[in-house]
């Protein structure tokens, strides 16, 4: 049943209030997660394409549910963001993120730590300042910090984009555009924007030795980083046939389930031993 309600402009049909419902104990779980630390951090390992090397991994931020679940971030991203409960969320996931990177320097594991980076979180005032503060108390090197960015952040705030940019590349920090090839891709902000990296999308790379049209598509990206000198790297490799061939494409790194779906940290250092 549909009703319009006084103020005119809304009506409801249950479907609607089980979906307010819905968001709302969305919510509720998010903030708490946060306020209860049940935020998990799993990393993803990122190989060098050319000696197979585990040089880095990526933060993946998971909610720990009530019955021990991990909740993906497809269920509470979008939410968070337009709650901006990502600005809390990310500075957990950077504190954890952090945490663990000294721990590993500790025992002698060197990796870098790829960080994602909301564009309402790297748009706060606060992001530079929490970043450089956290940075400080866990005593890691700004170098092994690379944090992933959209495309679409870009042409948000391009001048204060630009600012913090050039600011944290200084120290040492990489930045790296993830899901590239997705966007409005305009090419000349590269030439402008410190930008280190380019992630080539995992839809791109589900099509390899399928589609010849993709297989162009990554090559091109892969040659466009090389040729103004940006490393690529390519996520959502999951055969060994896909592996090779972005390997002969010169695609700096690899990232996928044919290496290891993302994974707690214990396991990375277990399966890494120095
Ligand atoms: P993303 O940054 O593009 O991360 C890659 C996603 O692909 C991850 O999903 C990863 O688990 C998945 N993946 C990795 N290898 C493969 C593969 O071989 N095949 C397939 N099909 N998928 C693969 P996940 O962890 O569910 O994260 C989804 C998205 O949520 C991320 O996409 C990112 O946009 C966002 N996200 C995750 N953690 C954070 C975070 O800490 N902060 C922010 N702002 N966003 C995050
Ligand atoms: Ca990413
Ligand atoms: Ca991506
Ligand atoms: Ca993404």
């Amino acid at each position: 049943k549909n009703d319009v309600t006084h103020e005119g402009l809304c009506f409801y049909s249950e479907d609607m209030e089980s979906s307010f419902i819905l968001r709302r104990q969305r919510y509720i779980q998010l903030k708490s997660a946060i306020t209860d630390q049940n935020i998990v951090v799993l990393f993803q390992p990122i190989v060098n394409a050319s000696s197979g090397q585990l040089e880095a991994v990526e933060a993946l931020v998971r909610i720990q549910g009530e019955d021990g679940d991990l909740i993906p971030p497809i269920e509470f991203i979008a939410l968070a963001e337009e709650t901006r409960l990502i600005i809390p969320l990310g500075e957990r996931v950077i504190q954890l993120a952090l945490a663990q990177l000294q721990q590993w320097n500790i025992s002698g594991l060197k990796l870098r730590m790829c960080i994602n980076v909301s564009p309402i979180q790297f748009l706060d005032p606060h992001f530079v300042p929490f970043l450089l503060k956290t940075i400080d108390q866990y005593n890691v090197y700004p170098k092994m910090i690379e944090l992933e960015v959209t495309e679409s952040m870009m042409l948000q705030n391009l001048e204060q984009v630009t600012h913090d940019m050039a600011q944290l590349r200084e120290l040492g920090i990489s930045i790296s555009i993830d899901d590239f090839g997705t966007g409005f891709s305009c090419l000349s902000y590269l030439k402008d924007l410190p930008v280190d990296v380019l992630k080539i999308d995992k839809s791109f790379v589900a099509q390899l030795s399928i589609e010849q049209p993709d297989e162009i598509l990554v090559k091109t990206i892969a040659t466009l980083a090389n040729s103004i000198g940006l490393k690529s790297v390519a996520e959502g490799v999951e055969s060994i046939l896909q592996a090779q061939r972005l390997k002969e494409l010169d695609v700096s790194f690899l990232q996928g389930y044919y290496f290891s779906r993302p994974v707690p940290a214990h396991e990375i250092k277990s399966r890494y031993p120095i």
